[in-house]
């Protein structure tokens, strides 16, 4: 029998904390909803939201007006008595939190600029009505957030439909995500009342819309109809279900021409377009749209558009520009390239037409469609159009949290955005070496003191470029290339995009998605990369020699651990790769790899030979120094 002092420590088992770089990932338990897989387990639930709109754009005032349905279904296990509303419009209103602080603009790399205080416009939604059953709602707005109190409970499997009107002056720049040039273009997104997601982690989500993070939104279908001036050529989420009303005869017979052609076909010419732009068409037209399963529809209308089309796979290929963006006329093709790579490296392209427009927007994703600007740099410009296209896999299919997990959509997206230009530039300098410019942000960006855990909320990160997007796309790299290896590495990332497309993982349900297709323990891996700022530093201590077998002396002198690629050099000028997995970590960061060498004695030793890997002291990595 123990003394009693030792049943206590024993029943609360070690009193030392475990602090191997190997222990358990403190996850969310898995439940009937999300599975210990990292699948949707068989409870698994999600609302829907279904919006009915019609809209007016009137030019001359830049008002939106919009009136509209929604259908919501409460699928959760929950009775409702409330719902959350985004208003994003608010965020250029006197009540917003970003008009309170009036925060200076967020840069990225390569120039881009994000001042989501619109650069002092005031605007603003205004809700005319909120009803339900011809009964207007109690609502309160706190910012880009409004709280609408429910008639009645809204039970389990019930629905309910809001009848609801608003209108708000469209922004000139509408914090980079939206807006207008003058009168001649405009790229409408945040654009009516949202639902906000009710999940089973969080129940509702209504993070306020500050800037930084973006959206999180219920998946749907959408029935549209706007009514702009008569000579607006408009791009949307969606189809066009009126074409006789709103494309002439020689527009359908070019677009039908399209839909069998991989080579661009031009619907309206650059001498249309110019010609269009200098005509005023009195009246106006309606335009009706129709889109199933999306999580947000956006639109883009000019009077001044040329209009490109091809086809891959079935998916109506558009790009949209003015005839002053001359580096547009290859824009159908790199959109063509892309679509067709990310669908047939990470999963098919669900929806009928992939669209990009050219405007003021220096880039940003809406289902089917994307705004993006001309750049002069053609590689730039690929950059940005596959960019934003390769949203439509995160997250308009696999619909994350973006307002809290950015690196899950930027930062995947950003991933594969590597991959899209490697192919497309395939054989260029460029296209060979670009990937390399993210050990290159390393060195700039993941400066210890200063640098946040890619967990880090958007709004409270103070380089998102690094957290969001490069960081997150160099770990799914070194993933790739060092721990998974590339054919189990894809497998998993399409197992994770087949499983969650349509539906909200969280990061849990990612990381275990991975682990159980590719049959590794990756906690240690999360961590380091997704939960802390760990440092890399591999190095080789000493080599020694006892007869025919040498004794490399490796050690591990950073937190963060990974496997070691040995490139072994033999004094008769041979050379061979070893790698040792990382296992080799177990019994502590010191670790002895005995090669036998059979009388060819070792020369050198280069650890990471192939310089793969953000290792912060190179010099060590090599015997002899
Ligand atoms: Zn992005």
């Amino acid at each position: 029998m123990l003394p009693l002092a030792a049943v206590l420590l024993a029943l609360q088992g070690p009193v030392v904390s475990d602090t191997s770089p190997f222990r358990a990932l403190p996850l969310p338990a898995p439940n009937r909803v999300r599975g210990p897989s990292g699948a949707p387990g068989p409870d698994y639930w999600q609302q829907r939201a279904d919006y009915v709109i019609r809209a007016t754009l009137d030019t001359a005032g830049s008002l939106l007006h919009g009136t509209g349905r929604i259908h919501y279904e409460n699928h959760s296990p929950d009775t409702l008595r409330f719902v959350w509303v985004q208003i994003e419009q608010n965020i250029f209103s006197k009540n917003s939190v970003t008009y309170a602080l009036n925060q200076p603009p967020l840069h990225f790399a390569g120039g881009a600029v994000f001042d989501f205080t619109g650069k002092g416009f005031i605007g603003g939604i205004t809700i005319e009505r909120f009803r339900s059953a011809g009964r207007e709602l109690e609502r309160t707005e706190y910012g880009t957030m409004m709280r609408v109190e429910l008639p009645r409970p809204l039970a389990p499997k019930g629905t309910i439909d809001f009848d609801i009107a608003w209108h708000f002056p469209v922004p000139p720049y509408g914090g980079g995500r939206m807006g207008r040039i003058g009168t001649r273009l405009y790229e409408m997104g945040q654009w009516y009342p949202r639902m906000v997601v009710y999940d089973d982690v969080h129940g509702w989500n209504p993070l306020p819309y500050i800037g930084a993070g973006e959206f999180y939104l219920e998946y749907g279908d959408f029935d549209v109809t706007l009514t702009l001036p008569s000579g607006f050529v408009v791009a949307a989420t969606g189809t066009v279900q009126n074409p006789l009303a709103v494309w002439s005869a020689t527009e359908r017979a070019r677009l039908a021409r399209a839909r069998a052609s991989a080579e661009r076909v031009e619907v309206i010419t650059k001498a249309e377009a110019t010609a269009h732009g200098s005509q005023r068409t009195p009246g106006t037209k309606t335009w009706r749209f129709a889109a199933r399963r999306v999580r947000d529809f956006a639109w883009a209308a000019s009077p001044d558009y040329r209009w490109d089309a091809s086809a891959w796979n079935g998916v109506l290929i558009q790009t949209f520009y003015r005839p002053s963006a001359a580096p547009w006329e290859e824009a159908n093709r790199m959109a063509w390239f892309t679509i067709k790579h990310f669908s047939e490296t990470w999963g098919m392209y669900p929806w009928p037409h992939a669209t990009t427009v050219e405007g003021l927007v220096e880039g940003m994703e809406y289902p089917m469609l994307t705004f993006v600007p001309a750049i002069e740099k053609r590689e730039d410009q690929y950059w940005v159009l596959t960019h934003e296209f390769g949203h439509e896999w995160f997250p308009m299919m696999v619909g994350s949290d973006e307002r809290r997990y950015p690196w899950m959509d930027e930062g995947f997206n950003s991933f594969i955005d590597y991959g899209s230009a490697e192919g497309y530039f395939k054989g260029t300098a460029y296209g060979d070496t670009v990937r390399r410019e993210l050990l290159t942000a390393y060195g700039v960006s993941a400066v210890p003191g200063n640098e946040q855990p890619l967990i880090t909320n958007p709004v409270e990160s103070r380089d998102l470029a690094w957290t969001a997007y490069q960081k997150p796309a160099l770990m799914l790299t070194v993933l790739r290339d060092a721990v998974l290896g590339k054919e189990t590495f894809e497998r998993a990332l399409r197992e994770y995009v087949r499983r969650w497309t349509f539906k909200h993982p969280q990061p849990a349900d990612f990381f275990r998605t991975i682990e159980n297709v590719s049959g590794r323990n990756l906690d240690w891996f999360w961590r380091a990369w997704v939960y802390t700022t760990a440092r890399l530093d591999q190095a080789v201590d000493s080599v020694g020699t006892a007869g025919d077998t040498t004794f490399v002396f490796l050690s591990n002198r950073g937190q963060m651990v990974l496997p070691v690629t040995l490139e072994l050099r033999y004094a008769d000028g041979s050379s061979e790769r070893r790698e040792l997995p990382i296992e080799m970590w177990n019994l502590g960061s010191r670790f002895t790899s005995r090669i036998r060498t059979g009388g060819n004695a070792i020369a050198g030793v280069v650890v990471d030979p192939q310089a793969i890997y953000p290792d912060v002291d190179r010099a060590n990595n090599r015997w002899p120094r």
